[in-house]
């Protein structure tokens, strides 16, 4: 980037194209569409004689005019020059004209070697000649008008209509519906502008799109400024016409939702989001992407991972002169201290462009944290809920470290924790248990964790603590004896390349228990949940996820069906619950109703459901409580005073089951239920399943919305238990062991092993090491290699 002066560009002039015959020129318009008559006659009478146009220099009076609907660089001549000491003054005179009519730019063009020299007074770049407006900090930032692209909005993303999607049919006429947003035929403008264009174009609405005129289509799909005849009736029974221009579908589609409320709904159907063609995605407008440093733009530094930027930041000093080392320094000091921070705990993968919508819970968490080692506080209490959440172990331990320093420093770190390393490292342990829910609520030990280092198994033992059982290993998870081989199958992914994947090829052993591992960032999600599973669920489901890109995939067919089981909620209302979730509810629905008390009443199943009107308590919808809405505040649910809280009017609840009315049986826990309907064979299995996957202790009628992520991951899993198996399913796990109490692992370790040893195939993403040692195959993907798939060797028993 330069900037001269006025005497500065005489001088360079005079020094550098001495003797050279030269055209100075001054830069009027830069590539903006329009005729420029006006502009031509205003400098005819202003006495200049010649213009470049595009490139080409014409005279002013024989020109004839430019095409309106292309863009065009014009520049004025100002003066025929050739430089040297004794042209000084009219040089200097044509420089300050020049500058003047080209708003402090002109440019200097050499008659023989036709090579052109870019000059500002303002900021410019020597190489294109365009100039920019003086940096401030806005002008880098996608959040302020100043900065942010003007095609996206500093979004970095853009909607673009899918030509295919829009016509799937070039078979079918406009009026039966062949221009899918805009439907079938019917009497509205579009509809009439669009035979407005049918008749000027001598088609007619009826006929298949492909034999549309080329030029009428382009009219239809992107519109023109055109002016199109459209009649329609007036009020007064007569016709009425007048002429009007066609914006075209594509763009009524593209901008979205005030264009009727038909378009904007079916809008979503017919656009993909596409990384915007103006910028790139970097989000900023090409004037802030012209300034560098080192070579580089700020969209290609916030693109660095942050262990590369930490290189760059320590070279790029080097580079400078003193004086800009001396502007820099207290800003590369900022820089180089808040990229060690992030690269501290464990966020070395991370750009600094990363949206903050994409982080993980745990990844947000850290970035306040390396944010807090910064601010070099005292006396401060810290409270983190699981921060090694997704952590890799290698992270895991620099995110104690990093702790640890918050404490020298003079705080206090309080962590709800399940990871061993990070409770092993406290200096002070207070155990909760001994169970969960309903078995929990007590401290089981509370003090310095070397007490327990000095206890006797025994006595280890007699604290009742799962906790402490697993970390002095008087329990622990079995790593199996043996290793499945797999049914001889495989599901073989080619060439993926989505994201940071480097063209990666993975094939998967069927019939087997698979892992994979891998640091925070590795690539897992981008293989796993973003290329195999959409490509998956496309030919299971006909979804309409897209995958990532990648070259091929064989042996589909040697799997019957996906199964994806999430951590995501089972129901985003308090109406929802895991009795409704596996549909156990219906069958004790259907037993209220075959009860002698339901009979005499003439209740059906309908009548105990809390979800139709009939049985339930209408003040509160059967919910038992009612959610007060309180501005500003978060709602508060209180018991419905109506039911107290039972959901269903007396006389439902006036039914009985072996004593117990309906609404007893949501609040029984699951192991009680399950022990209750013993001997009804169509309830029994969905809630033996339940109380297998560790769910044992969770009430049947719990609100699904006060369920954890693992825990709603295991109410699917265990849906899927109870359900008829082929066989031959391909299950998809992600991280499932998040937040999972090592006791709580070992439960659903053992469902995973039943479900391979039923023929199926499970695949599982994971951190947790008990987990990857209890794989038949591990796929370990490493940050800037490629996957190594292999088979896992019976291991020795650990020796203690
Ligand atoms: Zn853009
Ligand atoms: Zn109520």
């Amino acid at each position: 980037m330069v900037k001269y002066t006025d005497t500065g560009i005489v001088s360079v002039i005079l020094e550098q194209y001495s003797g050279k015959r030269a055209l100075l020129l001054a830069p009027l318009v830069s590539g903006r569409k329009g005729h420029y008559k006006d502009l031509f006659e205003t400098l005819v009478r202003k006495g200049f004689q010649q213009v470049r146009v595009d490139g080409r220099v014409y005279d002013l009076l024989s020109l004839s005019p430019l095409d309106r609907y292309k863009p065009h660089f014009i520049e004025l001549v100002i003066d025929k020059v050739i430089p040297d000491d004794s042209s000084g003054k009219r040089l200097s005179e044509s420089v300050m004209s020049a500058l003047h009519h080209g708003k402090g730019s002109l440019s200097l063009l050499l008659a023989d070697s036709g090579e052109i020299r870019h000059f500002s007074k303002n900021l410019m770049c020597p190489v294109s000649g365009l100039s920019f407006p003086e940096p401030a900090p806005y002008t880098f930032s996608f959040n302020s008008p100043q900065g942010a692209c003007p095609r996206c909005k500093g979004l970095g993303m853009v909607s673009k209509a899918d030509l295919s999607k829009i016509i799937p049919d070039m078979e079918l006429s406009i009026g039966a519906g062949g221009i899918k947003p805009v439907g079938e035929m019917r009497n509205t403008l579009l509809f009439r502008q669009m035979e407005g264009i049918a008749k000027k174009y001598g088609f007619s609405v009826h006929d298949p799109v492909k034999d549309i005129p080329e030029d009428a289509l382009n009219l239809i799909l992107f519109g023109s400024d055109e002016l199109i005849r459209i009649t329609g009736n007036s009020s007064g029974g007569g016709s009425t016409s007048q002429m009007v221009s066609f914006g075209g579908v594509i763009s009524m589609i593209e901008q979205g939702p005030d264009d009727g409320e038909e378009l904007s709904q079916k809008r979503e159907r017919f656009v993909q989001e596409v990384v915007c063609p103006l910028c790139n995605g970097s989000r900023l407008k090409e004037e802030a992407l012209g300034f560098k440093i080192d070579g580089l733009n700020i969209a290609q530094v916030s693109a660095m991972e942050m262990d590369q930027l930490q290189l760059w930041l320590a070279a790029v000093e080097e580079k400078l002169d003193k004086r800009q080392a001396m502007i820099a320094r207290d800003v590369l000091k900022e820089l180089r201290e808040r990229t060690n921070f992030l690269i501290e705990v464990g966020l070395e993968y991370l750009s600094l462009d990363r949206s903050t919508r994409s982080l993980s819970g745990g990844e947000s968490q850290r970035i306040r944290l390396a944010t807090q080692i910064g601010s070099k506080l005292v006396n401060v209490l810290y409270i983190l809920d699981e921060p090694s959440i997704g952590l890799h172990q290698r992270d895991n331990r620099k995110l104690i470290d990093s702790l640890k320093r918050l404490r020298d420093e003079g705080n206090s770190i309080m962590v709800v924790e399940h990871d061993q390393e990070m409770i092993t490292s406290a200096d002070w342990l207070v155990d909760m248990g001994p169970g969960a829910g309903e078995k929990g609520g007590r401290v089981l030990f509370s003090g310095e964790p070397s007490v327990i280092d000095q206890m006797t198994p025994s006595e280890i033992q007699s604290l009742g603590s799962y906790t402490i059982d697993y970390i002095k290993e008087v329990r622990r998870i079995e790593t199996p004896s043996q290793r499945r081989p797999g049914n001889g199958k495989v599901l073989e992914l080619k060439g993926a390349k989505g994201n940071n994947l480097k063209n990666i090829d993975l094939k998967i052993p069927l019939g087997c228990f698979i892992g994979v591992s891998g640091v925070s960032g590795s690539g897992k999600s981008s293989l796993v949940n973003e290329t195999l599973m959409p490509i998956l669920s496309r030919h299971f489901y006909r979804s309409l996820m897209d995958p990532l890109p990648y070259d091929s995939i064989n042996g589909i067919n040697n799997v019957d069906k996906l199964i994806e089981i999430d951590q995501t909620p089972i129901g985003r209302t308090p109406r929802s619950n895991p009795a409704t979730y596996t549909n156990v509810f219906t069958e004790i629905r259907k037993l209220y109703g075959e009860t002698q008390d339901a009979k005499i009443r003439g209740f059906k199943a309908g009548r105990f459901s809390f979800n139709i009107k009939g049985g339930r308590c209408e003040e509160c919808k059967g919910a038992g409580v009612q959610v007060i809405e309180m501005n500003f505040l978060p709602a508060v649910n209180v018991l419905c005073k109506s039911c107290n809280g039972k959901r269903y009017l007396p006389d439902t609840l006036a039914v009985k089951y072996r004593g117990k009315s309906i609404n007893d049986v949501l609040e029984m826990t699951i192991s009680q239920a399950m022990r209750f309907f013993e001997n009804v064979p169509a309830i029994f299995p969905k809630l033996k399943a339940l109380d297998e996957v560790g769910l044992g202790y969770v009430k049947l009628g719990q609100s699904s919305t006060t369920l954890s992520g693992g825990e709603s991951q295991r109410v699917k899993l265990a849906t899927e238990l109870a359900r008829y198996s082929t066989g031959n399913s391909l299950y998809i796990l992600d991280e499932p062991t998040t937040g999972l109490h090592f006791e709580d692992v070992r439960v659903l370790l053992e469902v995973l092993q039943r479900l391979v040893d039923q023929g199926n195939t499970v695949i599982i993403i994971e951190h947790n090491l008990d987990v990857l040692r209890s794989v038949d195959y591990l796929v370990d993907m490493g940050r800037r290699v490629a996957p190594r798939v292999e088979p896992l060797l019976p291991q020795e028993p650990r020796s203690r």
